[in-house]
């Protein structure tokens, strides 16, 4: 052995050009080490998930004829960290190099990047994303707003997808308009059964167990998410059969009454992108394909949300990350300071809206855009949570959870920490908007029309109280100006019934 290559658990991508031809001078390390699934308290079913797909990435690799070290938490027991177990591993091997993929994550990219080896050290690519590093700067500024809009357009443009003789396919960039309803009764029983894998992580739940591994969350013998790519390939393709028909149009929906209803039309593929078992090269080519097949039932407005989703929010957000490293996560700009209340730990609120968007993630480790956005995000923001404890629960309790694409999101978009660095107004909105959008407010403990008295929303005085709180930081902004003049019509005697009653409610949050 020469060199010692380094697979994080994030790096599973076996298109890799490192893979291309077989060298029995290369070992390929894959390790489970505690830290990594400690550094916050994960949801048992992410730890389960990645050491599976690991696992299932060693073994093809070996099968395809590398030689591979697949280490173990049994194994790594006395290793303090990754960078101490690569200077252990190349010292056993003699190495003259060592070699490693650029890590996601700033934790990880410094430990690499600063960990001294007797050997020389190469960083490759990823070869996952559609940006490269080096590309980051002509795309987003650091430290201030940057429109995904603009970025969505520039890279339609760039990677040519969804274009027409150099305009956008339909003559539209976006098809918002059509997209975005609630579900009626009628399209509950329309929703399609999700496709749930049963992986048994029994030797791993032992492991986790045995090295005492802190973790949130419902374990489950038999996992449901991808743990290879075969799994992730029909994932994907399932999703393209039966949920991007309406993908868009019920992207934002939220509903108690379906036993699909932690699915919906959502894919469900962000652990298998976030771990790189595909690409999103493609499930861009994939999407694309079934909606130009002959026979397709999905429309321009439903692929074109999709394609927004991967080829813009995702890429934007990563290069929103890299471009504020080492600030980003310092953000508070609201001063927010709360502790995060007992029930995100454990579903049990009579808010009806949050005991099901949090006892969800807690049995599936998943949540879809808008219960994270608009319920718990909504919460914590209105309620004014600390960004570190709201960043800890989300990097912790999601199965795609990884800081790159946790943090913008949580701190940046959700909490507005940054300024709006990523959002040009906050996230927040009443009662309202939930009862909107779901079902939830419907034998819910609360009276989403009331804003004062007993059995008020909490969210409509909450969000009272938060508007009137940050006045200064948000009615210049020119999409919150209705919002203000709205607050400004009540009169005095109705704004502080409202904001008595959210004063109230925060003196008494763990109990709402
Ligand atoms: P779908 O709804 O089917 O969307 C398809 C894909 O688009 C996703 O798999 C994802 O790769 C991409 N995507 C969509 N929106 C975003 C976005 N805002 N940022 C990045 N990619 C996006 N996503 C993560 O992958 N990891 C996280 O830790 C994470 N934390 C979040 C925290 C908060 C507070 C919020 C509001 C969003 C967060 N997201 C995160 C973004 C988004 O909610 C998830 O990507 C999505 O819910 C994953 O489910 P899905 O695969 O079914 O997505």
């Amino acid at each position: 052995i020469t060199t010692v290559r380094l697979i994080l658990g994030d790096q599973l991508n076996a298109q890799h050009s490192w893979y291309k031809s077989q060298d029995h001078s290369l070992l390929y390390v894959i390790a489970e080490i505690k830290e990594e699934a400690s550094y916050v308290r994960h949801h048992i079913q992410k730890v389960c998930a990645f050491f599976a797909a690991m696992q299932h990435f060693a073994t093809a690799l070996k099968s395809a004829g590398h030689n591979v070290l697949h280490l173990t938490l049994d194994d790594t027991a006395d290793c303090k960290d990754m960078a101490a177990l690569v200077a252990q591993i190349c010292e056993q091997c003699c190495a003259t190099a060592f070699e490693y993929q650029q890590p996601d994550e700033q934790r990880l990219h410094q430990l690499l990047s600063q960990c001294l080896l007797a050997c020389e050290k190469h960083c490759y690519s990823t070869e996952h994303f559609l940006l490269e590093p080096e590309e980051f700067d002509s795309y987003i500024t650091p430290a201030k707003h940057n429109r995904m809009e603009a970025f969505y357009r520039k890279m339609r443009k760039r990677f040519n997808i969804l274009m027409r003789e150099g305009k956008p396919e339909g003559g539209e960039w976006n098809y918002d308009s059509e997209n975005r309803a609630s579900l009626t009764k009628s399209d509950l029983s329309a929703i399609p059964e999700p496709l749930c894998f049963a992986n048994d992580v029994g030797s791993a739940l032992a492991r986790i167990k045995y090295h005492n591994i802190a973790t949130i969350g419902v374990a489950q013998e038999n996992l449901l998410w991808p743990v290879n790519r075969r799994q992730a390939n029909e994932l994907l393709d399932y999703f393209c059969d039966y949920c991007l028909p309406l993908f868009g149009r019920f992207q934002d929906a939220m509903t108690s009454q379906s036993p699909h209803q932690w699915s919906l039309y959502h894919s469900r593929i962000s652990f298998a992108l976030n771990t790189k078992m595909i690409t999103p090269r493609l499930v861009i080519v994939r999407a694309l394909a079934a909606y130009n097949r002959g026979d397709s039932d999905i429309s321009l407005a439903q692929v074109e949300g999709f394609v927004r989703q991967i080829l813009g929010w995702r890429e934007y957000i990563r290069a929103v990350y890299w471009q504020n490293l080492n600030t980003y996560h310092r953000q508070n700009i609201l001063a927010a300071k709360r502790g995060l209340p007992q029930y995100f730990w454990t579903g049990k609120t009579k808010m009806r809206c949050m005991a099901h968007a949090i006892g969800q993630s807690l049995d599936t480790a998943y949540a879809h855009h808008i219960q994270r956005l608009m319920i718990t995000g909504n919460f914590c923001l209105l309620a004014g949570i600390s960004p570190d404890q709201v960043d800890e629960w989300y990097l912790g309790i999601y199965i795609d959870a990884l800081e790159w694409v946790e943090l913008p999101n949580t701190r940046g978009m959700s909490q507005w920490a940054d300024g709006g660095w990523v959002a040009t107004k906050p996230y927040c909105s009443s009662g309202n908007y939930i009862n909107k959008m779901s079902d939830y407010c419907k034998g819910c403990h609360y009276d989403v029309k009331k804003k004062v008295g007993d059995g008020a929303c909490p969210f409509n005085s909450l969000y009272w109280s938060f508007i009137n709180r940050h006045v200064q930081q948000f009615s210049r902004i020119p999409r919150m100006t209705m919002v203000y003049s709205n607050w400004k019509k009540k009169d005095k005697s109705e704004q502080q019934a409202v904001l008595a009653q959210a004063a109230n409610y925060l003196d008494n949050i763990e109990s709402l």
